[in-house]
């Protein structure tokens, strides 16, 4: 039988330090310009890395996780913009299913179609995406959240009774700071629950390599006039503790 070695990726030092944090009998590897970093959490090895931001730089990370680490699987945690109304700062989006919404090579290919593949859209495994349920649902249970994060922390993003939603993930290189973008992509793509820049791209590689992934992310801001702000915000005080506590209850 294949040996499981779990990917668990980020973009940026704020979503995956606490996470190198937990490792036992750390190895680092440096290839690329990243740092790999190589241990067990829970007896299970991974193999840990932030890839920096944008679907190129996180399409290099995976592939070389893949191609270099021979990962069996892949998380990604993160943060991301609310799109839906119903989102609000400090929730949880499992990425079900994840677009590039950037991509538009129509007429040749429908709007959104990777060229060439025949496919718009990428799906997050099962079983993952029910682990990553199950983790995040006790993240949530019972003010859990209350012993990990401070009560002014929490209170200074509102952040009182998060809620975990799964459904489809936009991707694309354009950070999302105003109400006319949002508009304008939930007019084309009105399924979307929130907006990142990597994701999709993970998904993409994952599908092309046959390995399967769950794309995880935090609402650190609306997307709107005020997310420059509040995902800075977010990201220095909150973004590390959330991956953390996902990341030790989903590897069991
Ligand atoms: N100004 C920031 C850049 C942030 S890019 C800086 O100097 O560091 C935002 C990162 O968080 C990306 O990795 C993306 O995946 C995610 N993200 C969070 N909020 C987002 C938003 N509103 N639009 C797009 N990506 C967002």
């Amino acid at each position: 039988m294949t040996q499981r070695i779990i990917g668990i990726m980020g973009a940026l030092p704020e979503e995956i330090t606490g996470v190198i944090e937990l490792l036992k009998d750390k190895e680092e590897y440096r290839i690329g310009k990243r740092t790999y970093y190589k241990g067990t959490i829970n007896d299970q090895q991974v193999v840990v890395v932030y890839s920096r931001i944008g679907k190129v730089a996180a399409s290099a990370t995976v592939s070389t996780l893949i191609l270099k680490f021979n990962i069996t699987e892949l998380i990604f945690t993160g943060v991301a913009g609310g799109i839906s109304n119903h989102l609000k700062i400090g929730d949880i989006v499992i990425g079900s299913e994840l677009v590039q919404h950037d991509m538009d090579a129509y007429p040749l290919f429908p709007t959104f179609e990777i060229p060439l593949i025949g496919k718009s859209h990428f799906k997050s495994a099962n079983d993952l995406i029910q682990q990553a349920n199950e983790s995040i649902q006790h993240i949530f249970d019972q003010n859990y959240l209350h012993h990990v994060i401070s009560s002014d922390d929490l209170e200074q993003f509102h952040i009182h009774q998060p809620s975990l939603h799964i459904g489809l993930i936009a991707s694309g290189d354009q950070f999302f700071r105003d109400q006319t973008q949002k508009d304008h992509l939930l007019e084309l793509l009105p399924e979307t629950l929130c907006v990142e820049m990597e994701g999709a791209a993970v998904a993409q590689v994952c599908y092309e390599f046959g390995i399967p992934f769950v794309i995880i992310r935090t609402i650190s801001d609306e997307a709107d006039q005020h997310s420059t702000i509040d995902f800075t915000r977010f990201t220095e005080k909150i973004s590390n503790i959330y991956s953390i506590e996902i990341i030790k209850h989903i590897i069991k």
